[in-house]
């Protein structure tokens, strides 16, 4: 078997990499497909999890932090800026440090998961808290643009959604065909554009023969596109989801109108069943945002003998915190057999 080479080399006739001769790569992509045998009982469907918590930073965005990271690198830029729930700051730290960029992360104080932040500070960023939320935090990446030579590197990045589609060729190439439905968390709305217009590219090219319906779900208290309006204070334990005016708002839109799918909301109590239910069942652990699509499913059913696959986008120990409030604390025994054969007995 050969050696996995990025996503940028794997995939680089799919992609716009005009400029770039020399790719920044941490090795991304190539995530696990697994079959959630539980889970397609429970719905009566088959149904996959797509792992991108196994890439390099531990989210998806590495995919579209390849391209953006390799784009601006080309350009000549030094110094890279974007407003983050924290998966985007992690992501670009790290394909900055790879670079030898430099990396200026804005993030919603007290707002992010730890494992995030303390990612985007291992990695070298300059890390700015923000008192105020992730929409005023991209707002402001956005303006410091226009003051200081700094390139962002968020989802209003065209690079960043560039990127993001080879999820949706990873999924054909490794099942053969497109999913009936793809169910994935929705917060800025990036990477559901980015699915769609993979899945679409690939259509069109004659790769797949068919394509899914994209099913996104918000978060209840962050569930701007559902209500149709924006929403002025997010809230969520989802914080990888609590945005409450998505930058890539209309072409969301677009990929729901044109494949026949939805984009509804999921409560954080289902959100936190879902995840749970999934470590203990599927032995798969994701950071809360990404169990949104599961508690979608699991919600509003599918119909009988499709083929789904639900995208888990972020690694459950990015949110140690939120895992280790959900349950009880581990029991404390006397360090003798005794104790434990008791303790087990039970
Ligand atoms: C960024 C992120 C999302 C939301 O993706 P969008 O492209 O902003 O819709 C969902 N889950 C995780 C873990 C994320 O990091």
């Amino acid at each position: 078997m050969s050696r996995w080479r990025g996503l940028l080399v794997e995939y680089g006739e799919w992609l716009d990499l005009r400029g770039v001769d020399q790719p920044v790569t941490l090795l991304e992509g190539n995530t696990p497909l697994i079959l959630a045998e539980r889970l397609s009982e429970r719905l009566g469907a088959t149904v996959y999890l797509k792992i991108e918590g196994a890439n390099p930073t531990g989210s998806f965005k590495d995919r579209g932090m390849t391209m953006a990271i390799s784009k601006a690198k080309a350009a000549g830029a030094q110094t890279v800026v974007c407003g983050s729930t924290g998966n985007t700051s992690a992501a670009a730290a790290a394909f900055a440090a790879k670079a030898g960029m430099a990396c200026v992360v804005l993030v919603p104080e007290g707002k992010i998961a730890l494992g995030k932040l303390a990612q985007a500070i291992m990695y070298g960023a300059e890390v700015v808290q923000i008192r105020g939320n992730f929409d005023r935090a991209l707002s402001l990446a956005r303006e410091i643009t226009q003051h200081l030579p700094i390139t962002i590197v968020n989802s209003i990045n065209p690079d960043r959604i560039e990127g993001q589609k080879t999820g949706a060729y990873e999924l054909v190439d490794a099942l053969g065909h497109a999913p009936d439905i793809l169910s994935i968390p929705v917060g800025n709305a990036g990477n559901i554009t980015a699915y769609w217009r993979g899945f679409t590219q690939y259509h069109f090219a004659g790769r797949a023969t068919s394509l899914p319906k994209m099913w996104g779900f918000q978060a209840a208290g962050a569930a701007p596109i559902v209500l149709g309006h924006r929403v002025d204070d997010p809230e969520t334990v989802a914080t990888a989801i609590r945005i409450g005016n998505p930058a890539s708002w209309v072409p969301a839109l677009l990929a729901i109108d044109e494949s026949h799918g939805a984009i509804r909301a999921v409560t954080d109590d289902e959100i936190l069943s879902a995840w749970s239910w999934l470590a203990h069942e599927e032995g798969v652990f994701c950071e809360p945002a990404s169990a949104a699509s599961v508690a979608g499913l699991l919600k509003f059913g599918v119909p009988a003998e499709t083929t789904v696959v639900a995208v888990l986008t972020g690694n459950g120990l990015k949110d140690p915190d939120t895992a280790v409030k959900s349950a009880s604390a581990p029991v404390v025994l006397d360090s003798t057999i005794d104790a434990l054969m008791e303790h087990l007995a039970r």
